[in-house]
């Protein structure tokens, strides 16, 4: 039997759109078939069915709705799917044959732009990547990238050539959720470790896309210019390939024009402090290390933006430090001014309240896809956007005075606009509703002219109840029939007079009759002819504002991206008014200090903690590397991530939890701290902290602030230390790692290397031992901490009192065997020793018994407690 001719139809369009999921039209239904029926019905809880297609047999089915897209399409999305949405695009009452049929939009991941499948505050990056060569011809090995960024919902567009590191780090921070490559192409391997983290969708395009020539066609036509110098792409083969062929990408899935993409960014990413994934994640700038633990975030505790262009910025700000300490005073200085005026904070933030997200409504605009609500919502948010350029006016800080004069470019407009509209518009705009009285005087004039008609189906319902005497009569209406009378069994029953003769009979329901008058049927005639002109019209008067809005699409980016850097240095003064935050002095050249420094995070969340501020102090020419001794708990991990959030922080504009903060500008945050996500994709404790210890050690610079955080935990005692020596002689003493360093540390041995180290020094966390109780003060004192309480802090975690009494033991014996790593004789013995063995039983009874007593403190025990710890030493000693 031969295939039917719909199926004929879907075969063909479902070849031309190979790794979709095709949702193909058919009257109110979209339908799904063979393998995609089988997969969305799994993933959409559908239920699969079958039909006789007239060939092989049965083929598997399912169905839904056209309406419940809305939901399906992002929920095949997120599961990483990508959607072919097949429409039919003639109609049925016209077409000869089958219905024509045509793939309206594909929808992946990186190319979504509808609200459900978005997070309002978070970005919706697509990447594109190529491997690059240098200027100087090198690379082409996979050590250079070219990339470009592009979010669809915005129209923002950027492209770079770099390192594949620095790719690396550019990808974490933005974490596209899909990447396109030319066929074939070997993604860096660190790349990869992201994309398989993060589930990012890969597509795999045509190397043809990405050919000079053709991304150059593609470039010039879109940006209407003729020479790449236009964009900023003179000399640069490689980004010109990439955002070609991303463009490309981009126009072959939506359809459409997109012009909203009106700028390309050509990124330079030496403008930004380097931060590493490991860094991104360990100081869980932006997201948490626990999936979903947002408040643990450094992003959840600064943001108090008020509309989602602010928040998306914010997070950009945070994952983008700078490093010119001009741009970064400017921040400051809006910030400050802000802080110091609650009456100007309470006005913005009232003004930016009904800001909608005008980016995203760009991005609706100009892919042709935006509404009569999407034009009044940018009407209104203009108008309020002139409100906040009103508020600026009050204030004097340089940076304000750039926005406010972008700002100033809304006025009027959103008045402009909104003089068009109703209040309450339509989803649709091809069935009128969306045009004011008045804005147009032939809308007007055609409204008019049926006007009394209107009006006369208007109060048909009131004159008919009255002549019938049924009080409960209805003029309804629908596609089908238009206007009709309904009269139900029960009131033809009351009704005072028979049904009338020129009632026509229309309809029977359930509970009554429809009926229809000629004169009805006549004023409706009238009514929906003149409507459909109506309608034309409204639509054309619509598609001219849709295209005026579209025309001003330069400004009104240039506003959105006002608006959201005012919200962001809002957010920063609201958090820093919040959490009494201080001005950082930050200064070109190289030092720390730190007065009274607290956890921003920690304290944000736990608002009751009396949390113990502390100093840091480090400098090329005084202490660069601050070895931290202490127990567990006591506060180490905590200290180091601080520090990193504080610098961070002055860095990106924000005031900072300290009394004071003095911050030389550092060009990379380095960190090695907590567990790593990565042990989960196969690799061992030790192997991922050699890894990213490794990264640190071949690109820390003097300039670097570097956390290290219980190097070597991972491996045997004398490995690890052996290791932890090595690291912090390198960072204190070879001239191209010097970094400012705080390296936290359970290995003591290493207190006594830092003593001979000129520029390294021993703090350690104050702890208060009372008898067995330790106190954790969570102070940072100068000095070295003499022991690691290691065994009373397992005490207090409720280890069995006989398993702590023999690890007391066993660590009195080892103590005997003390290390110094300043005795290079012993080093030497140290480095050639096989492991201990920790388990070997030992013999000196009568010392422990000695220290044991050393231990108690009979001015603090009762008669009983005393008999008591007797029986213990005899029990425990007498035999
Ligand atoms: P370590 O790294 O020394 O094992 P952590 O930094 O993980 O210790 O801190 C242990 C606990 O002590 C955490 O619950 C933390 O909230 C708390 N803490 C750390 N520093 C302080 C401080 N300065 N003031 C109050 N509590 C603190």
């Amino acid at each position: 039997m031969a295939v039917t001719p719909l199926m004929q139809q879907y075969y063909e369009i479902k070849k031309e759109n190979p790794g979709c999921i095709l949702f193909f039209r058919m009257g109110d239904f979209f339908e799904l078939f063979e393998d995609d029926a089988v997969i969305a019905s799994k993933i959409l809880g559908l239920t699969l069915t079958s039909r006789n297609n007239g060939a092989s047999g049965a083929t598997p089915l399912c169905g839904f709705p056209h309406h419940a897209a809305e939901r399906y399409v992002p929920k095949m999305v997120a599961a990483g799917y990508r959607i072919a949405i097949c429409e039919q695009v003639e109609d049925p009452k016209l077409a000869k044959g089958i219905v024509k049929r045509d793939i309206v939009e594909i929808i992946s991941a990186g190319t979504a732009m509808n609200e459900e499948n978005l997070n309002a505050k978070e970005a919706n990056y697509l990447c594109a990547y190529v491997p690059a060569t240098s200027d100087d011809g090198k690379g082409g090995n996979g050590d250079v990238a070219a990339f470009a960024i592009a979010d669809v919902t915005t129209g923002y567009l950027a492209t770079c050539r770099s390192s594949v590191q620095a790719f690396e780090c550019e990808f974490s921070r933005r974490m596209p959720k899909e990447i396109v490559i030319p066929e074939g192409t070997t993604i860096p391997s660190a790349i990869m470790d992201l994309i398989k983290a993060e589930n990012v969708l890969v597509t795999e395009l045509p190397a043809i896309l990405f050919a000079e020539d053709q991304a150059k066609d593609v470039l010039f036509t879109h940006f209407k210019v003729e020479a790449l110098d236009g964009l900023g792409l003179d000399g640069r083969v490689f980004e010109t390939s990439v955002t070609g062929a991303l463009l490309q990408y981009l126009i072959n899935q939506k359809k459409s024009e997109l012009s909203h993409f009106t700028t390309l960014e050509i990124l330079n990413l030496d403008d930004y402090m380097t931060l590493d994934p490991s860094t991104l994640r360990n100081l869980e700038l932006v997201r948490p290390l626990n999936a979903d633990d947002y408040s643990s975030t450094l992003c959840s505790v600064l943001d108090f933006t008020v509309t989602a262009m602010g928040g998306r910025t914010l997070k950009d700000w945070v994952s983008h430090p700078l490093i010119a300490v001009d741009r970064i005073r400017e921040r400051e200085e809006a910030v400050g001014e802000l802080v110091q005026n609650p009456v100007a904070l309470d006005e913005l933030k009232e003004s930016l309240t009904s800001i909608l997200d005008m980016e995203r409504l760009m991005g609706r605009v100009g892919s042709g896809r935006a509404n009569a609500r999407d034009l009044a919502g940018m009407g209104r948010s203009l108008s309020q956007a002139s409100k906040v350029a009103d508020v600026l006016e009050g204030l004097h800080a340089p940076l304000f005075e750039g926005l406010r004069e972008t700002l100033n470019a809304a006025k009027g407009r959103g008045e402009d606009l909104l003089k068009y509209f109703n209040d309450d518009l339509p989803m649709t705009v091809r069935e009128g509703g969306m045009i004011r009285p008045g804005a147009s005087a032939e809308l007007d004039a055609m409204n008019e002219d049926i006007k009394e008609r209107r009006e006369w189906i208007a109060s048909l319902e009131g004159r008919e109840r009255e002549r019938l005497g049924i009080p409960s009569l209805k003029v309804g209406y629908n596609r089908v029939f238009g206007y009709y009378i309904e009269i139900t069994k029960a009131q033809m029953a009351k009704a005072t007079q028979p049904i009338p003769d020129e009632y026509i009979r229309k309809q029977t329901t359930v509970n009554g009759e429809r009926y229809i008058t000629p004169e009805m049927k006549e004023c409706e005639s009238v009514i929906s002819n003149a409507e459909v002109n109506i309608h034309a019209l409204e639509y054309k008067i619509f598609c001219e504002l849709r295209e005026r809005v579209n025309s001003w699409r330069a400004e009104l980016q240039g506003i959105a991206d006002a608006i959201a850097r005012v919200d962001s240095l809002y957010s920063f003064a609201r958090a820093a008014r919040k959490y009494n935050y201080v001005c950082p002095e930050v200064f070109e050249g190289t030092g720390i200090e730190i007065r009274g420094g607290f956890h921003p995070v920690i304290v944000a969340v736990n608002p009751d903690l009396n949390f113990v501020p502390n100093d840091v102090t480090l400098s090329p020419d005084g202490t660069r590397l601050m070895l931290i001794t202490g127990p567990n708990m006591a506060g180490k991990s905590t200290y180091l991530r601080q520090t990193g959030l504080i610098v961070l922080m002055a860095q990106i504009g924000c005031f900072v939890p300290a009394e004071s903060a003095r911050i030389g500008v550092v060009d990379r945050i380095f960190t090695r701290v907590g567990a790593s996500d990565r042990l989960s994709r196969g690799l061992s404790t030790f192997m991922v902290e050699m890894i990213e210890t490794a990264n640190i050690l071949r690109n820390a610079t003097p300039h670097s602030l570097v956390l290290l955080d219980e190097i070597g935990r991972g491996t045997s005692t004398f490995d690890g230390l052996s290791i932890a020596w090595a690291i912090v002689e390198t960072l204190h003493s070879e001239p191209a790692r010097m970094a400012l360093t705080l390296f936290a540390t359970h290995y003591h041995e290493l207190t006594g290397l830092v003593e001979s180290l000129e520029h390294a020094g021993n703090f350690q966390v104050a702890v208060q031992e009372k008898g067995d109780k330790l106190t954790f003060l969570h102070k940072i004192l100068e000095g070295a901490c003499d022991s690691s309480y290691g065994i009373h802090v397992a005490e207090m975690a409720g280890l069995p009192p006989n398993v702590v009494r023999r690890a007391r033991k066993i660590l009195l014996r080892l103590e005997k065997q003390k290390i110094d790593p300043s005795d290079e004789a012993q080093n030497k013995k140290i480095k050639a020793q096989p492991q201990m063995d920790l388990f070997a039983p030992p013999d000196e009874n009568t010392l422990l018994l000695k220290d044991e007593i050393r231990r108690l403190k009979p001015e603090e025990m009762t008669p009983m407690q005393a008999l008591q710890r007797l029986m213990d030493l005899k029990e425990n000693y007498g035999k």
